[in-house]
C-alpha cells in the first residue's frame, strides 16, 4: 500500500481547506483570532513633533559654540499645547511626551544642564537639531496600513489596534470541530472503573489540543464498533467543519470508520503516511466537511493531530503560520531507528553555553501517554535515517509556546 510522505500528505489537507467566511469581533474578546482586514492608522502618532526626554527645548543655534545660558519661558508637560515661540536666548522646560514649542528644534536632558537661576539654565553642550525629538509620524502615519489581514492577535497587535481605535473588525471564523472516539473497549470518564477496559484519553487530549488553538470543539463521545452506531454517531460529526475520528481506522476486523464513512459520501484521499508514529492516518471531505481518521493509539493520536489537523485548523482560520516553530538542538544520547517513515521522538530540552540539548523522554511506545505529557517538543528525525549519534545536531518542534512559522522547518 502506497505511503505519503509527510509533506505530500500536508499538501493534500492545505489544498482541501479554506477559511469558513468572517465576523466582527470586539477588541476586548480577540486575542487568538485572526484579522480579516487590512487596518490602517486613523491619524499621525505622535500627532506633532513632541519631546523624547524630560529637559529642555532649545534651538540648536542657540548652542552652536557649545556654550549657552538661556532664558526658560515656559514649562511644557505632557497634555500641555505650548502658547510661546521660543526666540534667541530662550527655551522651553519640556516633558517627555510633550509637544515641541515653535522656534525650538531639539531638546537637552535635565541631565545634561544646570540650573543658573530661578528663570534660566545653562548649558555646555552642542546638540544637532532633532536631538531627542520624536518627529510627528514616528509611530505610525494617517491611513498607512498597520496591520495587514491575516495576522494572529497577540497582546502586542491589541496594543496597535488599540492604539488606532479599532474597538470592532472582521476576523476568520472558527470552524466547528467534533471529536468522536471509537471503541468497544473505551471506557469514559463518567464511566466506573472496568479494569478490563481502556480509559478514553483521546477525546479528552484532543479537545485541549483544539481549545488550545482557541476552538471550543463538540464532544461526541464514543461509538462502538458497530457499523449502524458509528454511521448515526459519524452523521452528527459530518454536520461539522472538521470531524476528528479517534480509532478504527485499520484494517482490522472490527475497524468499520472506513467502510461507514465512505458509504456516507466521504471521498477518502489517503490513508497511509509514512509518519512513526501516526500509523494509520486516514484524511478525507465531503461537502463542507473535512475529516480526519486518527490512530486509536494515544500518542499517535497527538502527534497526527500536531502534524496535520493542526497546520489545518490553522489555514481555515486565516493564519499563514501555520507550523510549531522548530530549533536546531544537539541530542543528548544515540538513538536507533529503522527508515522509512518521517519519526518524531518526544524529548525534553535543556540548555547549555552551545544552545539546546535534547533528550528522549524514555520508552517511545505510542501507548505511553506520559511520553506526550512530559515532552517540550517532538524531534523529527528524517526518513533515511537508521539512527542518530550522541551530540549530533537534530531539530525540534517546540510542543509549547504560541509562536508559529511559516515554512515546516524540518527534513522528512
Ligand atoms: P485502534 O486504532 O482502534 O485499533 O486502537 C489502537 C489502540 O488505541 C488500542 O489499544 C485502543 O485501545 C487504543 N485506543 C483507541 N481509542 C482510544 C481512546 N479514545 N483513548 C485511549 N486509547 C484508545
Ligand atoms: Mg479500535
Amino acid at each position: 500500500m502506497e505511503h505519503l510522505q509527510v509533506s505530500e500528505a500536508l499538501r493534500v489537507i492545505l489544498e482541501s481547506v479554506s477559511t469558513i467566511g468572517v465576523e466582527s469581533e470586539r477588541l476586548q474578546e480577540s486575542l487568538g483570532r485572526v484579522l480579516a482586514v487590512d487596518i490602517r492608522a486613523n491619524r499621525d502618532l505622535p500627532p506633532y513633533d513632541v519631546s523624547g526626554m524630560d529637559g529642555f527645548a532649545v534651538s540648536s543655534m542657540d548652542l552652536a559654540n557649545g556654550q549657552a545660558t538661556l532664558e526658560i519661558i515656559e514649562d511644557i508637560k505632557a497634555g500641555d499645547m505650548p502658547t510661546m515661540t521660543v526666540q534667541t536666548g530662550q527655551c522651553a522646560r519640556i516633558m517627555t511626551g510633550a509637544p515641541m514649542p515653535q522656534g525650538a528644534d531639539a531638546v537637552i536632558r535635565v541631565e545634561d544642564t544646570q540650573e543658573a537661576s530661578a528663570n534660566s539654565v545653562r548649558i555646555s553642550k552642542t546638540v544637532k537639531a532633532g536631538n531627542d525629538v520624536r518627529p510627528q509620524g514616528e509611530n505610525m502615519r494617517y491611513g498607512d496600513v498597520v496591520l495587514k489581514a491575516g495576522t494572529e492577535i497577540t497582546p502586542g497587535v491589541i496594543g496597535v489596534l488599540a492604539t488606532v481605535k479599532a474597538a470592532k473588525f472582521a476576523v476568520y471564523r472558527r470552524p466547528r470541530v467534533a471529536i468522536l472516539s471509537t471503541g468497544n473497549e473505551l471506557e469514559d470518564m463518567g464511566d466506573p472503573v472496568d479494569p478490563n477496559k481502556i480509559p478514553n484519553s483521546n477525546s479528552y487530549a484532543l479537545m485541549a489540543q483544539v481549545q488550545a488553538l482557541g476552538i471550543e470543539p463538540v464532544l461526541l463521545g464514543i461509538a462502538r464498533d458497530d457499523p449502524a452506531e458509528l454511521e448515526e454517531y459519524l452523521r452528527r460529526g459530518l454536520e461539522c467543519h472538521v470531524l476528528l475520528v479517534s480509532g478504527g481506522t485499520s484494517v482490522g476486523m472490527h475497524d468499520y470508520v472506513r467502510p461507514t464513512i465512505e458509504k456516507l459520501g466521504v471521498q477518502m484521499k489517503f490513508w497511509r503516511v509514512a509518519i512513526r508514529p501516526g500509523h494509520p492516518i486516514a484524511f478525507g471531505t465531503t461537502g463542507k466537511t473535512v475529516i480526519f481518521g486518527l490512530p486509536g493509539n494515544p500518542v499517535s493520536s497527538m502527534v497526527c493531530f500536531e502534524e496535520f489537523v493542526m497546520p489545518a485548523l490553522r489555514s481555515m482560520m486565516g493564519n499563514p503560520r501555520l507550523y510549531r516553530r522548530t530549533v536546531p538542538a544537539r541530542l543528548a544520547h544515540p538513538i536507533k531507528m529503522r527508515p522509512g517513515r518521517t519519526e518524531f521522538i518526544r524529548v525534553q530540552l535543556s540548555r547549555d553555553e552551545d544552545g539546546y540539548v535534547a533528550s528522549s523522554t524514555g520508552t517511545q511506545s505510542s501507548g505511553v501517554m506520559l511520553s506526550m505529557a512530559k515532552a517540550d517538543g517532538l524531534l523529527v528525525v528524517p526518513s533515511d535515517s537508521s539512527g542518530l549519534e550522541a551530540g549530533e545536531q537534530v531539530t525540534v518542534q517546540l510542543l509549547d509556546g504560541t509562536v508559529f512559522q511559516s515554512e515546516i522547518g524540518f527534513k522528512e
